[in-house]
């Protein structure tokens, strides 16, 4: 019976947590989580260099170092940012920080008292919504479509909502719908956050990840007034567990951010930023990214294809150009969380989507990842979850 501050009464293990617990399973198929596929981890590279390392500079990588991190690191991010997010940043003003989650929780940190309000796309990234949750805020979810954020309700919303502090983004490949704005959404956007000064937290962790299409603008890089964030990470391009990521943003926005870091864990891991910058020195990140992009595209198209043969009629599903993840909309009726424990019953399993939504609860769809299995259970696990779907109709 200790008590404990009244943050974590919003911090409660979920139904949806508990739910994720049992797609976890060994035997059950999973499209539920959102993991890299392990075996393109480049282990033997990584080995080298954190060896090469160790012995060239070890005193200075086990020592602590600076909060923003190490200064040739921060300047190839500032060069990939340039090259492959068209997105021109000074390396002062990027801060390296312990994955780009860690940077969700500064944010809510920087921005949030009890009760003020964030603004995120209805759906948004789950992990976003719990962390800025701590801060006791409260949520406006701005509405969607196929295209991403609908600006025009946007400006609505922004035009009655006192107390909005900021609005969190995915315009590129969404967690969870694997949506990507459009241009005319992107200059949109940007004409109604500077219209209300509006903060913008951009989370782009899939960016590099495109399948077809081409590149689109980066938020960061159409801003004028120091408004937006941008969130990188190397979870995706590199690997998650080395706890990789940064923030650009305008210089005295980022030096809040560096106060807040400072004070949380003084810095990121010295020593793997030491191997991620040693890797980026020996090895081109850029085969390594193509590597990734053919085996994520491949899944895709076969997920898709596998989904168009199987799923009943009325069954709709998003299209990524990129990314991780796609979106299904189950038809009218059909409940998407007895949909989900007929999965399970037969060992297949997505993420019900309301998790996604922090107010609104439609039990109409489900979030599906294809970046983590194999060509089999990815057709053997769609044959399984169309036969749930046809069970529930
Ligand atoms: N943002 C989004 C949209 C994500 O999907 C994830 C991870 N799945 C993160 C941020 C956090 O990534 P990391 O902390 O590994 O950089």
């Amino acid at each position: 019976n200790m008590k404990f501050a009244t943050r974590m009464e919003r911090m409660q293990a979920s139904e949806i947590r508990e739910l994720l617990k049992l797609t976890a399973q060994p035997d059950i198929i999973s499209f539920a989580g959102g993991l890299p596929a392990p075996e393109l981890f480049p282990v033997e590279e990584i080995a080298k260099v954190s060896h090469d390392l160790v012995l060239k500079e070890g005193r200075q990588l086990l020592q602590y170092a600076t909060t923003e991190g190490r200064p040739s690191l921060r300047a190839k991010i500032a060069k990939r940012m340039a090259d492959k997010y068209h997105t021109n940043v000074d390396p002062d003003d990027i801060l390296i920080t312990t994955g780009s989650q860690q940077c969700l929780d500064f944010a809510g940190k920087l921005f949030l008292d009890p009760g003020d309000v964030v603004l995120c796309e209805s759906p948004s990234y789950l992990g976003a919504l719990n962390a800025f949750n701590a801060y006791q805020p409260k949520f406006v979810e701005v509405p969607t479509d196929n295209g991403g954020l609908i600006p025009e309700e946007l400006d609505k919303i922004l035009e009655t909502t006192p107390n909005c502090k900021f609005i969190y983004v995915i315009p590129d490949f969404q967690n969870p719908t694997g949506r990507t704005w459009s241009m005319e959404r992107r200059q949109k956007f940007m004409e109604v956050v500077n219209k209300h000064n509006l903060p913008v937290l951009e989370d782009n962790p899939y960016g590099e990840l495109r399948y077809e299409g081409t590149i689109l603008p980066s938020l960061k890089s159409m801003d004028t007034k120091g408004l937006v964030m941008f969130l990188g990470t190397f979870s995706k391009i590199f690997c998650p567990g080395l706890r990789l990521g940064w923030i650009a943003a305008e210089h005295s926005l980022l030096s809040e951010f560096v106060k807040i870091k400072q004070s949380a864990d003084l810095h990121t891991s010295n020593f793997d930023q030491g191997v991620a910058d040693a890797y980026m020195e020996q090895y081109d990140l850029d085969e390594h990214v193509k590597e990734i992009v053919a085996l994520y595209k491949h899944r895709r198209d076969l997920i898709l294809e596998s989904m168009e043969k199987y799923f009943p009629a009325g069954t709709e599903w998003t299209h990524p150009e990129g990314g991780l993840f796609l979106w299904l909309t189950f038809p009218e009726g059909v409940s998407a969380r007895k949909v989900f424990n007929k999965c399970i019953e037969m060992k297949v399993a997505g993420v019900i989507g309301d998790a996604f939504y922090p107010n609104q609860k439609t039990d109409r769809s489900m979030r599906i990842n294809y970046s983590n299995m194999p060509d089999d259970r990815i057709v053997e696990g769609i044959q399984r979850m169309a036969k749930a779907i046809k069970e529930c109709m």
